[in-house]
């Protein structure tokens, strides 16, 4: 399954692989050149194999658009930016995709459903990085196969629908669009292309799952 050798060093933006533990509860991968890695806590991860020194920092997600700096955790917000390097910012979702950037001074996470990405959230997540970013990624999310909307989701995101009534909404090619007209560049956009409801053995998904879905934690650190 898994690469030989260090996929890290192979890596190359685009569709990229994340690596997943024997028991694929946690998976990782380092975004090359960088020095800070992306790591995923899927829905075989106990509370236990998390790390706590220091913990993952989260905000109270809303599906709304505001980016904090440097926030404590537990905040209102669906994105933030973390100055100190030797924190973890971090993200659940469970469909909604998650969007992370680094630069060489700080990490940056937002929680990017279709509301949030309409209202701005990946435009502010990047206006609020201090310096270019190194690299951006994009998280496990639903894919389109998957995730069928109305016309109101569509006309909020200012996509043509391709049928009369619903139509299938690309939630990664929304933020690769918006990440692209922020002024990141293509080539520094890693795509991890996984559907957290078509891979049950890994994700939690709100849309397969419903009410007894559980989320799936992503969060940046340094390595
Ligand atoms: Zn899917």
């Amino acid at each position: 399954m898994s690469d030989p050798g260090s996929p890290e060093r192979q890596a190359r933006p685009g569709r990229v692989r994340l690596r997943w533990d024997d028991r694929m509860a946690l998976a990782s991968f380092a975004l090359p050149g960088t020095g800070f890695a992306l790591r995923v806590a899927g829905r075989n991860a106990t509370e236990p194999a998390l790390p706590d020194d220091p913990p993952i920092t989260l905000l109270r997600q809303v599906h709304g658009c505001e980016v904090l700096m440097d926030p404590q955790g537990g905040e209102t917000g669906d994105g933030m930016v973390l100055t100190d390097l030797s924190r973890r910012p971090g993200v659940t979702v469970a469909d909604c995709l998650p969007v992370l950037a680094v630069t060489d001074s700080a990490m940056g996470v937002a929680h990017a459903g279709w509301r949030g990405l309409a209202a701005g959230v990946v435009r502010n997540l990047v206006s609020r990085l201090p310096g270019t970013p190194l690299a951006v990624a994009l998280g496990p999310c639903i894919c389109a196969s998957c995730y069928t909307v109305g016309t109101e989701v569509l006309d909020a995101l200012g996509i043509r629908p391709d049928s009369p009534g619903a139509g299938r909404l690309d939630l990664r090619e929304c933020a690769r669009h918006r990440l692209l007209l922020a002024g990141v560049g293509r080539e520094i956009i890693f795509d991890f292309r996984d559907c957290t409801m078509c891979m049950p053995l890994l994700y939690h998904s709100y849309r397969r799952d419903r009410e007894r879905a559980g989320r799936n934690l992503v969060w940046l650190e340094r390595v």
